[in-house]
């Protein structure tokens, strides 16, 4: 990441929100392993899983995603929104009733941006019923009649490592289940996750800068993960005579894409000048 001009609290937010997207999917992972362990451990041999024990396990997984997403949206809300609160705090002062309007604000860009009961039982639902679900419904019939935790170790692998290490682990499991397996979990729903917290900080940013009397906009900073030149390309160069990328804080475009890793920071005044002294001093 291209980190220039950016202050430490607007490094420290940028950076938290991009290892809350690690964790979310580390999160996920863990908490669907953890969910069909349950499923299979208790018994020393495998019995067959049957379809009402594996409905109640969906179940369970709706709820972890909710809570996963719920919590880390909340974090990343008030990552993006913390370099606001400081200065604030310099001009006007009132420290705990500034921190807690901020507060509420996190709450509101969350909810409106997530829609969390809805949301969360989608992405669980998507998650669920994807090919890679198959691949574990597989591997559990594979393990009628054996050891529990055998089985157990190959989900895991599965689900934490994919497809490729399960098959270098274990080639004779592999060979009885035949047919194809895909390699990674549920990439597209996780993608989504991703999305969805990336849209959480982008609308937390631009809610901080509305209230924040000091900003004359909000600057799109082009992630560097982008290979091939898109909208967000024109978001970063998009110039209205209020310095390059930036745009009116209500006129700033939404996150264009999936994935998208672009960050959005709010430009005051001071930063500005600041850029206007250094362009002087460059001519
Ligand atoms: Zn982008």
């Amino acid at each position: 990441m291209d980190y220039t001009g950016l202050t430490e609290e607007e490094i420290e937010a940028i950076a938290a929100r991009d290892s809350l997207i690690l964790s979310t999917e580390r999160e996920i992972k863990a908490a669907l392993f953890r969910i069909v362990r349950n499923l299979v451990l208790g018994a020393g041999i495998l019995r067959k899983i049957s379809k009402s024990e594996l409905s109640a396990a969906q179940g369970l997984f709706a709820t972890s995603i909710f809570s996963i997403l719920s919590g880390n949206a909340a974090k990343a809300s008030a990552a993006a929104m913390k370099p606001a609160v400081k200065p604030l705090i310099n001009i006007v002062g009132g420290d705990a009733i500034i921190k807690k309007s901020f507060q509420a604000r996190q709450i509101q860009v969350v909810e409106k941006t997530f829609q969390f009961e809805r949301y969360g039982r989608k992405l669980s639902d998507r998650i669920w019923n994807s090919a890679d679900m198959d691949a574990i419904k597989k591997i559990l019939n594979d393990g009628v009649g054996k050891d529990a935790k055998l089985v157990a170790k190959q989900l895991e692998t599965y689900i934490k490592d994919g497809a490729a290490t399960l098959t270098k682990k274990y080639p004779e499991m592999m060979k009885r289940m035949g047919g194809r397996i895909p390699g990674n979990m549920a990439y597209e729903s996780l993608r989504l996750a991703r999305t969805e917290l990336s849209t959480v900080y982008h609308d937390s940013v631009i809610e901080a800068a509305r209230n924040n009397p000091a900003v004359i906009g909000v600057r799109w900073r082009l992630a560097n993960t982008h290979p091939e030149r898109d909208v967000c390309d024109d978001y970063a160069h998009h110039d209205e005579g209020l310095g390059i990328g930036v745009f009116p804080v209500d006129a700033v475009p939404d996150v264009p894409h999936p994935n998208c890793l672009c960050y959005q920071v709010a430009v005051t005044r001071r930063m500005i000048d600041r850029e206007e002294i250094l362009k002087v001093d460059a001519a």
